[in-house]
């Protein structure tokens, strides 16, 4: 099967080899040096500042979301939720369930969060400020840089779920002074799911020492000083770590986090340069590098996902809920080449050839 979904994405050679070998026994020196290593290189790709600190958590990327709640704010915070889509929703149940004050703002389907939208929230005594930079549900990428300047302005801690959008968008956590980065293995980091990533700035660090998290497994107090040496309190999914580091340092022999982030824009532009003569309408205002999310014109976007597996080899990523008649989302993440593109075209044409499109 050829994969453009989303996540899982394909791996490249050396990230499934590792898959193939037997689990390593991790409290030792040596998967302590790994960790460190993830720690060094996810700090560098996210560009955090030198006294960040990387927090890997065992389960998807919700968990991280859910421990980032859970030991950065409390019920005297206000925190204000960017509300797109499926994703930003989540961090609406995530906060209700917690008991953390929130206000959400809601966007229609595609639509950007715009300056004019945020005036109304001005000085109006939030602490805390939640975004999912890339909207995966629906494909919209968020100005970050406005969204960062709020923040600053208003003194809010910004915590930004990047679990799509690291890798394959610019993003430098320090100089837009972000709390908390999110990210997941399962995404740009083309590695199995299972693990995610929790990146703090001092800031971010300081707001989990003062908060008492009312969760073993989740507390990041406690995985903080695991981490001093290069270890977790329980035990993580030691094989998709090592996976991780392989990875990382493959994105660091070839140049790091910007030439990874390109290869990414090349894919992207590639594909949707091809699409142009099909009977395909794009439905994001702002389109992350990561995914490009397609409104077929000529039939149901479920049918089209159902046969290109069937009949063609190929996932592309079918969408939930009201958008599954009517949306379909190409990814541009993993192990793919621009002749993956053409292969996916000719399968796009060949339909139109049968009248399926
Ligand atoms: C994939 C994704 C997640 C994590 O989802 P899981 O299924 O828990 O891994 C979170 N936020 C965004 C924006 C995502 O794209």
């Amino acid at each position: 099967m050829l994969n453009f979904t989303v996540g899982p994405v394909q791996s490249c050679d050396i990230v499934r080899e590792i898959g193939a070998e037997q689990v390593p026994y991790f409290r030792t020196p040596e998967f302590s040096k790994i960790m460190r290593e993830n720690e060094a290189l996810m700090k560098k790709f996210a560009k955090a500042s030198g006294d960040s600190r990387v927090v890997f958590i065992t389960g998807s990327g919700t968990a991280s979301m859910e421990a980032t709640i859970m030991n950065v704010f409390d019920e005297t915070d206000k925190v204000l939720i960017v509300n797109g889509g499926s994703f930003g929703h989540r961090f609406v149940q995530l906060c209700e369930l917690h008991h953390i004050p929130y206000d959400e703002i809601k966007l229609k389907t595609g639509k950007v969060l715009t300056a004019e939208m945020l005036e109304q929230y001005e000085n109006a005594g939030y602490t805390g400020f939640l975004v999912n930079v890339h909207e995966t549900s629906t494909g919209v990428h968020y100005d970050i840089d406005m969204i960062s300047a709020f923040c600053k302005r208003n003194n809010l801690f910004l915590v930004v779920d990047a679990v799509s959008s690291f890798l394959a968008d610019d993003f430098n956590m320090e100089a837009l002074d972000v709390g908390v980065m999110i990210t997941g293995s399962q995404k740009a980091l083309a590695c199995p799911p299972g693990i995610s990533v929790i990146v703090l700035s001092p800031k971010g660090i300081n707001r989990v020492y003062e908060h008492k998290c009312k969760c073993m497994y989740f507390d990041l107090n406690d995985a903080l000083k695991n981490g001093e040496r290069g270890q977790t309190p329980f035990t993580p999914a030691v094989g998709i770590l090592l996976q991780i580091n392989a990875r990382l340092k493959e994105i660091e022999a070839n140049g790091g986090a910007d030439v990874e982030i390109q290869k990414v824009v090349n894919l992207a532009e590639d594909f949707r340069n091809k699409i142009k003569d099909l009977p395909f309408e794009i439905v994001s205002e702002s389109m992350s590098n990561a995914v490009t999310p397609i409104h077929p014109l000529t039939a149901s976007a479920k049918e089209i996902f159902e046969i290109l597996k069937d009949e063609y080899g190929i996932w592309i990523c079918p969408n939930g809920g009201e958008l599954a008649e009517t949306v379909f989302r190409i990814g541009h993440l993993g192990n793919l080449r621009v002749e993956d593109n053409t292969t996916l075209v000719n399968a796009f044409k060949d339909m139109q050839k049968r009248g399926l499109l």
